[in-house]
């Protein structure tokens, strides 16, 4: 089993702004926002209320309706509630179907470089990892032709991410219909679609959704939640959609493991979903002021070059021209220039090259962390410091 590197990374600059130091993190991928008010007053009513007790190991049935009428209002797709899974946080699904298809033998493609757990996960069951190349020419989106060629008959599960962690990629919606259009030939592999940033999408683009595809509705998991849309990172609460004889399969993992999520972070969740949805947009405008600061300020650097984001909140800079390698340079950041990354290779060994900076923090300290960069940068001994 592996583990995910963002953690280490916040520990440390924990650690040295412990010891006095200045650290400025861009490497935690989580909201610098707090969770909306109206959010946290249905969670503290709930626990006034007495709901103390242990809730149905699905979720509680209002919640499990919001989220078919959140789906049907913003992607315009039929969903049940008997279909959703109330989880304790977006990773728990990836857990799930991954024990669920995984084991000696098969085979699960999944996006590389992509969040970590994924591979972590394939490799504790015992599968065959089929890393899927996100190139930097495509926008770090995936390319169906790419994914279909790594299909083969022991093909079990296929992981797919838009918008995506860690390069801020997001799939056009052409290039995710002839994936659909492929994945025909191949009726035996399930479909794990990670739609955790599907609310932070700029540039005016519109979130593709694989639920959109009724002819893989029978094979597809979805996951989504509420830590990035609403600021609830640390309230872990997350669902899935599941066909429905692998939903029982989910809810019995559910009952022998968490048995069911903390009941008034799931009231949290009902408020979230009916309540007002200014906040998320107030977030979505603020990451995008600084997706453009950042992207911009990193192509200023000596060496560097980024494409702009369409997704997410994190920038996935090439470094490879500074003549650094990337989990060097990220370290050397964090102790010479008081600046958390993370280094590509923490998401595949496709990750060489890059760093990931997550721009979840003000504008100020993201000005301030470029600033830093571009003295460290351009210090001639650090150029030597690298060979
Ligand atoms: N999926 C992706 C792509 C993520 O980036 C994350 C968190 O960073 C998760 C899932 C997990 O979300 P959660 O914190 O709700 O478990």
């Amino acid at each position: 089993m592996g583990e995910e590197n963002a953690f280490a990374v916040l520990a440390k600059a924990a650690e040295l702004t412990r010891q006095g130091r200045d650290i400025i993190n861009l490497g935690i991928g989580q909201p610098d926002f707090k969770t909306p008010p109206h959010i946290v007053e249905a969670a503290v009513k709930a626990l006034r209320d007495g709901e103390h007790g242990y809730t149905d190991a699905t979720g509680i049935q209002p919640l499990r309706e919001a989220v078919a009428a959140d789906l049907h209002r913003r992607l315009k797709v039929e969903a049940s509630p008997d279909d959703v899974l109330i989880v304790p946080g977006g990773k728990v699904t990836m857990f799930m179907a991954i024990l669920m298809f995984g084991d000696k033998g098969a085979d699960i493609v999944y996006p590389d470089p992509g969040f970590p757990i994924y591979r972590s996960m394939i490799e504790f069951t015992g599968a065959r990892p089929v890393p899927l190349q996100v190139r930097e020419e495509n926008g770090f989106a995936f390319s169906a032709e790419e994914t279909l060629k790594l299909m083969t008959p022991e093909t079990r599960l296929v992981i797919l991410n838009s918008p995506a962690n860690p390069t801020g990629g997001v799939t056009p919606g052409e290039e995710i219909d002839k994936l659909v259009a492929g994945l025909a030939r191949w009726p035996n592999a399930a479909i794990l679609s990670d739609e955790i940033y599907g609310q932070l999408t700029y540039d005016g683009l519109a979130h593709r959704s694989l639920l959109a595809y009724p002819e893989i509705r029978d094979r597809l998991i979805l996951l989504d939640g509420w830590s990035k849309t609403y600021a609830m990172t640390g309230w872990r609460l997350g669902y899935s959609l599941w066909p429905k004889p692998w939903r029982e399969i989910a809810r019995k993992l559910a009952v022998n493991s968490y048995s069911c999520v903390n009941a008034a972070t799931q009231f949290a969740g009902i408020a979230a979903l009916n309540g007002p949805q200014d906040s998320v947009e107030t977030m979505r405008a603020e990451f995008d002021r600084r997706r453009k600061a950042v992207t911009a300020g990193l192509n200023r650097l000596p060496g560097v070059r980024a494409v702009t984001p369409k997704g997410a909140f994190y920038a996935f800079p090439n470094i490879a021209a500074t003549g650094w390698k990337a989990k060097p340079l990220a370290s050397a950041l964090l102790q010479d220039a008081g600046v958390a990354v993370i280094g590509g290779p923490d998401f595949g060994v496709h990750g060489e090259g890059y760093l990931r900076l997550s721009y979840a923090n003000s504008l100020e300290n993201i000005k301030r962390a470029l600033e830093r960069m571009q003295d460290f940068l351009s210090r001639p001994a650090r150029a030597a410091a690298s060979l």
